[in-house]
Formats: structure tokens, C-alpha cells, sequence
């Protein structure tokens, strides 16, 4: 068993980054701008947007970080999207999820203009990657990518089951594992909480992607020998053996599967961080003008 280490592939990739960003400004070219948005004071939220500003700054990257109160109404936070997408220094805007009940994020992923999604949330950008046109992957499957591409992890004709189809990590992620490009080529079968014998199937994964936010679902009995492991899940369980009570974890079963696995990310120190990976990418695109000229 190998781990796939997000700590250390993010730490290369963003100090490969920063080194670009670096040249790309000595040129004349813009230092990249990111802007969040963060609502309200949910703990994991804002250990979230904190480590992408730190992130933003240790690549060389303007971070602005607009904060709103739990309070704020749809129309504000709109508005607000409308300033900085004509903000001719932004390149790119993300507002933190979850939002509160009260605000669309349907309303909030469109209303970002898909030049400056660097999310890759907003349904034009989804679409562009569905037909498989330069866009804003979502950072976390762009991450996931990412990690799989450093391990040079053999991913063509190979069976790939990803548990779970939201639009920013389950559905996107098998798109893009079953293009017609590296990491890619696999034969995929998305899994959800219909999916009938989803053991069977998990038992004919290759490659195993678990986003479904359940604490340690996959067990060792429901993988096979060798299976390539991306555990995608962040869940927080009571462990009254740490100091904060609680402890993280992902959908699978780590320290069982982990002996059965060829290739197992760690939670934390795996997918999470290279979600940040993803996102400066985008956003260094972004000031690059790559994607939308
Ligand atoms: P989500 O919106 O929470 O949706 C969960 C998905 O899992 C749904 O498609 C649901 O099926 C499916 N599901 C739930 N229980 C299931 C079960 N018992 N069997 C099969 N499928 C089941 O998903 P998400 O936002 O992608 O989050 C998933 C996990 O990833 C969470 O732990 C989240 O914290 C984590 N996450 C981590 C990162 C990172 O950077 N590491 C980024 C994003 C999310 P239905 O559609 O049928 O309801």
C-alpha cells in the first residue's frame, strides 16, 4: 500500500505555482486576484476559506476575503457578486458553501460570470467540461486529477466507482474520469443512495472515489485486493481521546481498507488539500486570460 499524499504533492505543486506566477508577473502579467465570500461564522467554513487565503499568499496570489453575517439578504449578496465580477483586478470569486437556507445557490453559482468561476460551479463551465471545451474544472475533481496524475496512476480501461453525485464532486468526477484523456479512459459507474447492490459493484472497483459524507461507509470486506482508494468524505466524529473531542474522517474505513488498497488517500492530508491545488490553478488561468481569451 502506497499513500497518494495530498501534504506532499500539494506543497510541490503550489511551490511549482508560485514559481510561475512569479514569471508570469516579471513578464507584466497581472498578479492573480482571488475573492471569497464567505457567510456567517460555520466553524469548518471558515478553516476552509482561511487555509485558500494562506494558500493564495504563499503562491504570490491577492486574496480579499468579504465576509457577510448570517443575516444578509439574497439581494445583497448578489449585489455584491455584480461589483466584483466588473472589477476589472478580480480573477476570480468564490463564495463559500454551505450558504445559509434563506440565499439560492442556485442563483448565487449562476449570477458569478463564468470567466472569473474559478469553482467551476456555474453551469456554463459545467457544460464546457461535459463537451469536453477549455473551462473551469471544479477544484476538487481538478485536484483528484491532479493527485492521480503525480502517483502516474494507470487509470485507462480501468473500472472507476465514484459513491456520490453532487454537481461540485460526485458527477463531475466521473465526466472527467471516463473522458477520452489522461486521467481518464475509465469505465465509470456513478453510485448514490438508490444505487441497488452497491456492494457488488464497490467490490468491482479498480479505482474507488468516495464522496457521499458518511463516516467510514467503506468497509475492507466491500473492496478488492489492489483498489486505488480517493477518499473524498470530511466528516467529524466524537473521538474523546483528542483534545477537541472530535476527530476527521472520510468515507472510508482507513485504517481497514488501507492494507487491501494498491493506493489510499489519507483524511486529513489527502483530497482536501488538493482541492486548494485545484482552485489557485483556476485561478491562475484566470489572470492568464487562458480559458475566455
Ligand atoms: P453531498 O451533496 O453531501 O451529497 C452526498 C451524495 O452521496 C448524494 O449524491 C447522495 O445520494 C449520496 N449518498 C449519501 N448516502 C449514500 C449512501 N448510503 N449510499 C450511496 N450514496 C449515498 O456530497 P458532497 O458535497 O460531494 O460531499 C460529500 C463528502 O465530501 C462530504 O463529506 C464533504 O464534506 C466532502 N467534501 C470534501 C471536499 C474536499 O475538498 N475534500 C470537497 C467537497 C466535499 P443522493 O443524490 O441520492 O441523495
Amino acid at each position: 500500500m502506497e499513500l497518494l499524499d495530498g501534504k506532499l504533492i500539494s506543497a510541490i505543486l503550489k511551490k511549482k505555482l508560485a514559481k510561475e506566477t512569479r514569471l508570469f508577473i516579471e513578464a507584466g502579467g497581472k498578479r492573480p486576484h482571488l475573492v471569497a465570500i464567505l457567510v456567517g461564522h460555520t466553524a469548518a467554513s471558515e478553516v476552509y476559506v482561511a487555509s485558500k487565503m494562506r494558500s493564495c499568499e504563499e503562491t504570490g496570489f491577492k486574496s480579499t476575503l468579504i465576509r457577510f453575517e448570517e443575516t444578509v439578504s439574497e439581494a445583497e449578496l448578489l449585489s455584491t457578486i455584480d461589483t466584483v465580477n466588473s472589477d476589472t483586478d478580480v480573477d476570480g470569486i468564490l463564495v463559500q458553501l454551505p450558504l445559509p437556507g434563506h440565499i439560492s445557490v442556485e442563483k448565487v453559482t449562476w449570477k458569478i460570470s463564468p470567466e472569473k468561476d474559478v469553482d467551476g460551479f456555474h453551469p456554463m463551465n459545467i457544460g464546457r467540461m461535459a463537451k469536453n471545451l477549455p473551462c473551469y474544472l471544479p477544484a476538487t475533481p481538478l485536484g483528484i486529477l491532479k493527485l492521480l496524475e503525480a502517483y502516474k496512476i494507470e487509470t485507462e480501461g480501468k473500472h472507476c466507482v465514484v459513491l456520490g453525485r453532487s454537481y461540485i464532486v460526485g458527477s463531475p468526477v466521473s465526466i472527467l474520469m471516463a473522458r477520452a484523456a489522461y486521467p481518464g479512459n475509465c469505465t465509470v459507474t456513478l453510485c448514490h443512495s438508490k444505487t441497488k447492490h452497491m456492494d457488488d459493484i464497490i467490490r468491482s472497483a479498480d479505482i474507488l472515489i468516495a464522496a457521499i459524507g458518511k463516516p467510514q461507509f467503506v468497509r475492507d470486506t466491500m473492496v478488492k485486493q489492489g483498489v486505488v482508494v480517493i477518499d473524498v468524505g470530511m466528516n467529524r466524529i466524537a473521538d474523546s481521546t483528542t483534545k477537541s473531542g472530535t476527530r476527521l474522517v472520510g468515507d472510508v474505513d482507513f485504517a481497514g481498507v488501507a492494507p487491501k488498497s494498491s493506493f489510499i488517500t489519507p483524511v486529513p492530508g489527502g483530497v482536501g488539500l488538493m482541492t486548494i491545488v485545484g482552485l489557485l490553478q483556476n485561478t491562475f488561468s484566470a489572470a492568464k486570460k487562458e480559458i475566455y481569451g
